[in-house]
């Protein structure tokens, strides 16, 4: 039994979220403040929220987006910030005082969540935490770790081309699933309502031809992500995630009608049970700071 306390903070483009948990994950403190751009800022405001959840952490977490180097603690090119690298985990550290673990922020959503559904999940099950944020990555989590891969890129999903839309997709690529699945390209098929798959759901429901159009090729999309991921690392569960978990159940019955439909000519896809191992987020909790602590060093 672990009796430390640790902090989680997630950095996002617009909010930093922290936590305070104690060792079995209780959530003992929550704080949340504006995210500022520019390293320093960025950097003072780790040390500001950090301090002030209070307790006596051993050791704290920051999960971030951009190329984030876990082994040495440094950031890079984190644009939404304005930031070209950034030693965090050092120069934290040093004004902390205590350990700091810096994690890319959808491997820290991927612990976090697996952590809130845990009754569910085996020690040693694979579990698929799909962010479907201004772009879309995947985190694996296995026997309570991340998987990293060679290189770092293990779970980057959202950049396999093979949409046959071929929209061009940021990584300089066509027809990559981030460009029909994540948050922000949806925004982008559809610049109507906010959040805009609700309101693409609700006019495809209603017959609008044009939104059962985009609503075609996002569910097209949404159940080859599914797939792709399910058949690559084969997990016990697939975790709904990022800001279009939000939109609820209606997200989940959309890639599982998809499945049922491919499912009806294909045996081999049918016995992979798909629908069932489907989950959301618990999206109204702080996952990814609670995913941070989580990934806080325990020594
Ligand atoms: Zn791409």
């Amino acid at each position: 039994m672990d009796n430390r306390q640790y902090v989680g903070i997630d950095i996002g483009g617009t909010k930093i979220e922290a936590v305070l948990v104690d060792g079995e994950g209780n959530v003992l403190n929550t704080g949340r403040i504006p995210a500022r751009p520019g390293a320093q800022n960025v950097l003072e405001d780790v040390i500001a929220i950090a301090r002030r959840m209070g307790g006596e952490p051993a050791a704290v977490g920051v999960g971030l987006p951009g190329q984030v180097d876990s082994v040495n603690g440094v950031v890079r090119d984190i644009v939404n910030l304005d930031i070209v690298e950034l030693e965090l985990g050092r120069e934290a550290g040093e004004a902390l005082g205590v350990p700091v673990q810096v994690e890319n922020d959808v491997n820290a959503a991927a612990l976090g969540a697996v952590a809130l559904i845990d009754d569910e999940i085996g020690a040693d099950d694979t579990v698929v935490f799909l962010n479907f944020g201004t772009g879309l990555a995947a985190g694996v989590v296995r026997d309570g770790r991340v998987e990293r891969g060679h290189s770092g890129a293990y779970g980057e999903v959202g950049h396999i081309p093979v949409d046959p839309n071929k929209y061009l997709c940021n990584c300089g690529q066509r027809g990559c699933l981030e460009t029909v699945t994540s948050g922000g390209s949806v925004a982008k098929l559809w610049p109507e309502g906010d959040p805009p798959l609700p309101d693409l759901i609700a006019k495809a429901k209603a017959g609008d031809e044009h939104a059962l159009e985009v609503f075609g090729i996002v569910q097209h999309g949404l159940a080859d992500t599914v797939q792709v991921v399910a058949q690559a690392y084969d997990p016990r569960l697939i975790v709904l995630g990022g800001g279009m978990a939000k939109t609820g159940r209606p997200l989940v019955d959309m890639i599982v009608e998809e499945l049922e439909r491919r499912e009806a000519t294909s045996h081999f896809l049918k016995s992979l049970h798909l629908p069932d191992r489907l989950r959301l987020a618990p999206v109204e909790q702080p996952i990814g700071a609670i995913g941070a602590a989580l990934a806080a060093p325990r020594v």
